[in-house]
């Protein structure tokens, strides 16, 4: 579950400070909560006058190799991270259904939660929210703000929905994420759902092999690195 909004359109109006949320949100937030939430985040937030906020295309992906499938703007709100919010967690969760059941409820804006990707058991990977926008996935609006999540398909009782490619694909996404933010590749800041402080929330779950994980995910950042090194100095 993610974190409940704030506020409402019942105090929609007034000052002006609607119009500005439209300018900088572009007419696709102009009918969504998310532009009732980002005009809170534009308090003392000098970074978000129009103009000066990073570029977004749409369907641009932050990890190449996904699918972009974009989650109801219920279920996230805009940021500018790593600008605005430290990134530094990845949070792991597993969906208690199917791909296809993680992609229906991100989707809808009911849902009020969402991941910035999901993982299928064949290792095929759907990116639903840009790493810069805040998802709701965690439960802890902090967690939330520092945090890229990544749900995948299966069951937590269910071991054998935990397959050899869901793991390689999951692992070569957090490297990418831990690259990119250079977060630490550890257990401090790879963390499970049942992690989140305060969370009643149990996923990933007992059967999910951690150890198996980090090592997946050091194996990975180190075999990036060595590509961006061959590039650099013309090797291949
Ligand atoms: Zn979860």
């Amino acid at each position: 579950m993610g974190e409940n909004k704030r506020g409402g359109r019942g105090r929609r109006g007034g000052h002006g400070v609607d119009r500005r949320t439209v300018l900088i949100g572009g007419g696709a937030a102009l009918l969504g909560g998310a532009a009732v939430l980002a005009r809170d985040e534009l308090r003392g937030a000098w970074y978000r006058v129009p103009g000066v906020e990073k570029a977004r295309v749409p369907g641009e992906l932050d990890h190449p190799g996904a699918q972009w499938t974009a989650a109801s703007e219920a279920n996230w709100r805009r940021a500018d991270r790593p600008d605005d919010y430290t990134v530094d967690r990845v949070v792991i969760h597993v969906v208690q259904g199917s791909f296809a059941s993680a992609l229906r409820v991100f989707k809808d804006p009911a849902h009020q939660a969402a991941t910035h990707y999901v993982v299928r058991k064949d290792g095929h990977v759907a990116q639903m929210i840009r790493e810069l926008d805040v998802a709701y996935h965690a439960g802890n609006r902090s967690m939330n703000e520092r945090s890229i999540g990544i749900e995948h398909e299966g069951f937590v009782d269910r071991p054998q929905d935990f397959t050899a490619a869901m793991y390689a694909a999951s692992a070569r996404l957090t490297a990418g994420i831990c690259a990119r933010y250079g977060i630490p590749v550890d257990r401090e800041h790879i963390i499970g759902h049942v992690e989140v402080p305060g969370t009643d929330h149990t996923d990933p779950g007992p059967h999910w092999d951690w150890s198996r994980y980090l090592r997946l995910v050091r194996t990975a950042s180190t075999d990036a690195r060595n590509d961006t090194t061959d590039e650099a100095s013309g090797s291949r």
